[in-house]
C-alpha cells in the first residue's frame, strides 16, 4: 500500500512560548558554530499533542535535539525553536525500543544495557538525541558491521506541517511502482513523488532525501534533517550485546600500509560473517587518526595524560574493535595466545597474525574486554581529535580573524578507492600549503579532513579544496556527504547540488513542497528556499 493516513492531534492548545532572552541564547548555536543564529521563541513540548499544537501555531519552526549538528542544521534562522528535550519516554521490548525524540543516545544505551541489548549504529557523540540521529541518518564507528541509523529504525511518529500526526511502521507504506506516496492529512490527499536521483552505493550517505525504488515511507523522513516534519518518537530495533569486545591500538608508520591492513581486516571480518566461524576475526569498527592529529594530541599532552606511547615514526593510529564469540570471550584470551602463540586458532591469535603480516604486531596494545578503564581511555584518545582541532579553530577565530570557522569534509568512497582518495586529498591540500588533520571511520572508507586554520585565507582556500575533493569523491562513486548531513552550510549545499545535479535537487524540492508547502520547517536547511 502506498497510502498513509495521518490523524488529528487530540489537543490544539500549544505549550507556552518562552521568550526570555537568556533562555533563547541557549538555543541559537549548534556544534558547527554556524554564525547568525536567531530565534523568536523556544517551545518545549512534553507530549505528542503539544508538539502538534506548537507546529500548528508557529509560522516558522526549527526542531532541535542536542544541537550537536556539524552543519548549521541545528542553528535557528529567526525560527521558533521546538526543543525535544522534554520528549524523554523510553519503552523497551526484547527486540525494540521506542524512544522519545529528546532521549539522548547515552541515556538510551544505559537503559538498554539493563536488558543486555544495545543500539549498535550510534554516532561518536552520544549526547545526540534519538530524533536528531534519525533526522540526520547518523552513523558511527560500528557502521562497518551494523549499518546506519536507517537500518535500525522500525518506526517513527511524525507531526506534519498541518499539525496532523503520522504513525509509521516499517513495511506498512511503500512507494507505488510509479514512485509515489499518498498521504491523507488536513482533509486532503498529498501526492509525494520520491526524488528522481540515484544514491551512491556506499555504506552511508546523509545527503538530503532518500530515494530507492519501492522505498518505505519511514525512509523518506530518516535523513530529512527536520525539513519534512517533527519526529516525536523513534522505534529502533535492538541487538544482543556482543559477548566480549577487545580493543586494539595499532600504531603504523605508513598510511599506505595502514590502509592495506584495514583492507585485510575488512575482508577477514566479511569472511567471518559469511561463514559464521566462531573463531573468525569479527571486526565491528576501525577508527583512525593521522600523523597531524597525533602531533596535535602530543602538543596538548593528551598522549601522556592517557598513557598512550607512540614512536616518533607513527603516521597513523588505528583503533580496532574486535568482537568475540561467546566461546572465545569465556575462554582465557591471553592463555590462548600464549599456548598457541600466533599460530593458535582463536580470533585473537588470527587477528594478531594479520597485524604481524603488516608489521604492526609488536607495537600494538590489545585491551581485553574486562579492561573497561583502558577502553574508556582509548575512546577518550579518539574523541580528543575533534576537541583539539575545534579548540584551535576557536583560538584562531578569537586571536586572528573573527571570520574563521570550522572547515571540514565528511567524505566516503567505496573502500577500494580509499587509498586513491587519501593520496588525492593529501596532494590537494599540500599543494596549497593548508594544514590538514584527518580522522574518521576508516573501516567504512569515511574520513573527516579538517583544516587547522592560521588565517581566514586558509579557511577560504580550504573550502575550495573541500569542493575539489568532493568532485573527486563523486567521480569515485562515493558521497561527499556521508553522515553529518547538509544543514545550512553553503559548502555542503553546493556538494549536494554536485552529487545529484539540478534535476535531483528539483525533485527534492518537490517533496518539500508537497509535505510542507509553506516552508514552515527548517527553512534554509538542505537548500535555500525558492522566492515566493
Ligand atoms: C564531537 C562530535 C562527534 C560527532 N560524531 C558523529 C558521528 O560519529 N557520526 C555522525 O553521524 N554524526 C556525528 N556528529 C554529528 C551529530 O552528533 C549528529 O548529526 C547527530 O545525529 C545530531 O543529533 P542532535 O540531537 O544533536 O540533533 P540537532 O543537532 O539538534 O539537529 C540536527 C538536525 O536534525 C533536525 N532534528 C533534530 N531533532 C529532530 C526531530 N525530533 N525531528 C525532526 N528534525 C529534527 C534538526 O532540525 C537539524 O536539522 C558528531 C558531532 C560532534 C559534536
Amino acid at each position: 500500500m502506498n497510502r498513509a493516513v495521518a490523524r488529528r492531534a487530540l489537543s490544539t492548545t500549544p505549550p507556552r512560548l518562552e521568550t526570555d532572552s537568556d533562555l533563547i541564547a541557549r538555543y541559537v548555536e549548534d556544534a558547527a558554530h554556524y554564525p547568525g543564529g536567531r530565534a523568536r521563541a523556544v517551545v518545549r513540548p512534553s507530549n505528542i499533542d503539544e508538539v502538534a499544537a506548537a507546529v500548528q501555531a508557529a509560522p516558522a519552526l526549527l526542531v532541535v535535539g542536542a544541537q550537536s549538528s556539524l552543519t548549521g542544521g541545528g542553528t535557528p534562522a529567526d525560527d521558533v525553536v521546538l526543543s525535544t528535550e522534554r520528549l524523554t519516554s523510553v519503552s523497551v521490548t526484547t527486540t525494540q525500543v521506542t524512544a522519545g525524540a529528546g532521549v539522548t543516545l547515552e541515556a538510551l544505551q544505559r537503559e538498554l544495557s539493563t536488558y543486555n541489548v544495545w543500539l549498535p549504529p550510534v554516532p561518536t557523540f552520544l549526547g545526540a538525541t534519538a530524533g536528531g540521529a534519525a533526522s540526520t541518518n547518523a552513523a558511527g564507528a560500528a557502521t562497518f558491521k551494523y549499518g546506519t541509523m536507517r537500518d535500525w529504525i522500525d518506526g517513527l511518529t511524525v507531526v506534519l506541517a498541518s499539525g496532523d500526526v503520522l504513525e509509521l511502521r516499517r513495511g506498512e507504506v511503500r512507494a507505488s511502482e510509479a514512485g509515489v506516496f499518498e498521504i491523507e492529512a488536513d482533509g486532503g490527499v498529498r501526492q509525494v513523488a520520491i526524488p528522481h536521483l540515484t544514491m551512491p552505493a556506499v555504506p552511508k550517505c546523509s545527503a538530503g532525501y532518500c530515494s530507492r525504488p519501492n522505498m518505505d515511507l519511514v525512509d523518506l523522513f530518516i535523513g530529512s534533517e527536520g525539513t519534512l516534519g517533527a519526529i516525536v518518537d523513534v522505534t529502533f530495533r535492538v541487538a544482543a550485546r556482543p559477548a566480549g569486545v577487545c580493543w586494539a591500538l595499532v600504531p603504523m608508520s605508513s598510511e599506505t600500509t595502514a590502509i592495506a591492513l584495514v583492507d585485510a581486516l575488512r575482508r577477514a571480518a566479511s569472511d567471518t560473517w559469511r561463514t559464521r566461524d566462531p573463531q573468525g576475526v569479527d571486526v565491528a569498527a576501525i577508527e583512525h587518526l593521522d600523523g597531524r592529529v597525533l602531533a596535535i594530541l602530543k602538543e596538548d599532552g593528551v598522549d601522556r595524560r592517557l598513557n598512550v606511547t607512540l614512536s616518533p615514526q607513527t603516521e597513523v593510529v588505528l583503533l580496532v574493535q574486535l568482537e568475540l564469540s561467546a566461546a572465545s570471550a569465556a575462554g582465557d584470551l591471553w592463555g590462548d595466545l600464549a599456548d598457541g602463540g600466533l599460530s593458535g586458532d582463536s580470533p585473537l591469535a588470527r587477528f594478531c597474525r594479520l597485524l604481524e603480516q603488516f608489521g604492526a604486531f609488536d607495537d600494538t596494545e590489545i585491551v581485553p574486554p574486562a579492561s573497561a578503564s583502558r577502553r574508556i581511555a582509548l575512546t577518550e584518545f579518539r574523541e580528543a581529535a575533534p576537541t583539539a582541532v575545534n579548540r584551535r579553530v576557536a583560538l584562531a577565530k578569537a586571536q586572528v580573524d573573527d571570520r574563521i570557522h570550522k572547515t571540514a569534509a565528511d567524505a566516503i568512497v567505496p573502500f577500494e578507492c580509499f587509498g586513491d582518495m587519501m593520496r588525492m586529498c593529501r596532494s590537494l591540500f599540500r599543494s596549497r600549503n593548508i594544514d590538514l588533520a584527518v580522522w574518521g571511520h576508516i573501516s567504512d572508507g569515511n574520513v573527516h579532513p579538517n583544516v587547522v586554520p592560521r588565517s581566514y585565507a586558509d579557511v577560504e582556500t580550504g573550502k575550495a579544496l573541500m569542493i575539489e575533493l568532493g568532485r573527486e569523491v563523486i567521480a569515485m562513486g562515493g558521497s561527499p556527504l556521508a553522515e553529518h548531513g547538509v544543514g545550512r552550510s553553503p559548502m555542503k549545499q553546493q556538494l549536494l547540488q554536485m552529487l545529484y545535479g539540478d534535476t535531483g535537487i528539483a525533485s527534492m524540492r518537490r517533496v518539500k513542497q508537497a509535505l510542507d508547502p509553506d516552508c514552515k520547517f527548517a527553512r534554509g536547511v538542505l537548500f535555500t528556499p525558492l522566492p515566493a
